[in-house]
């Protein structure tokens, strides 16, 4: 039975958030260069901070600001809380990942000098800057190696990461996208709406093939 496998791969870092707040407006398109379909990635990059929301983000966002989801949540089709989309008689399934909608800025909707969401922020944004780039292992495990962005000016700052901790997080995030995402394709398979040579893509940042 495939495992997910998560791991660190790096070793000693430090890292205190310096607050700068570049994170809230950096675009990252690279991280969506497997982004499907391709003719909307330059519209979606250019409307969206590519900052992944859970189901869980998204409710508790809604919960803490009052805002209807529709407000803050982009994804490639009208949002409608639905992350399995079907095209091309079935043949296409889209994975339509919710992200963060920006300002025109490109600044995440919710920041003013600082986070206005900080004690509900994603998931995603707890994680920063460390990254997950997922892989398929040749016996199907799935392996999330969570690596950092260097760019970041709380890079060698403070406290060594607690490596186990990361862990348990970028796990956490993977569970929550599952159970956001595998009901929806199943109740789909069941009813026939997808066909059985349908293929599957994904707007999920850090998505590497293995070569
Ligand atoms: S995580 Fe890094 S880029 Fe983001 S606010 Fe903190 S120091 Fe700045
Ligand atoms: S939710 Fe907060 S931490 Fe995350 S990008 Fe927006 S302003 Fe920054």
């Amino acid at each position: 039975m495939p495992r997910v496998v998560v791991k660190a791969v790096f070793e000693n870092v430090k890292f205190k958030c310096q607050r700068c707040g570049s994170c809230c407006h950096h675009k990252r398109p690279l991280d969506f260069e497997e982004l499907i379909p391709m003719e909307r990635l330059k519209e979606f990059c250019e409307r969206s901070n590519l900052i992944y929301l859970t189901k869980k983000d998204i409710n508790s966002i809604s919960k803490r600001t009052g805002k209807d989801p529709v407000k803050f949540v982009d994804t490639l089709y009208d949002y409608d809380g639905c992350s399995v989309k079907v095209e091309d008689n079935a043949r296409k399934v889209i994975l339509d990942l919710p992200v963060m909608k920006s300002k025109a800025d490109t600044t995440c909707v919710f920041y003013e000098n600082g986070c206005t969401i900080y004690s509900v922020r994603p998931i995603a944004c707890r994680l920063f800057p460390f990254r997950v780039e997922e892989e398929t292992a040749s016996n199907g495990d799935t392996l999330l190696n969570i690596s950092y962005n260097p760019t970041c000016p709380g890079i060698g700052k403070g406290e060594p990461v607690d490596r186990n901790k990361l862990e348990r997080q970028v796990s956490e995030l993977f569970m929550q996208r599952a159970s956001d995402i595998n009901p929806q394709l199943q109740r789909m398979i069941a009813s026939g709406a997808i066909s059985a040579n349908a293929k599957v893509y994904r707007t999920l940042p850090g998505k590497r093939e293995k070569k």
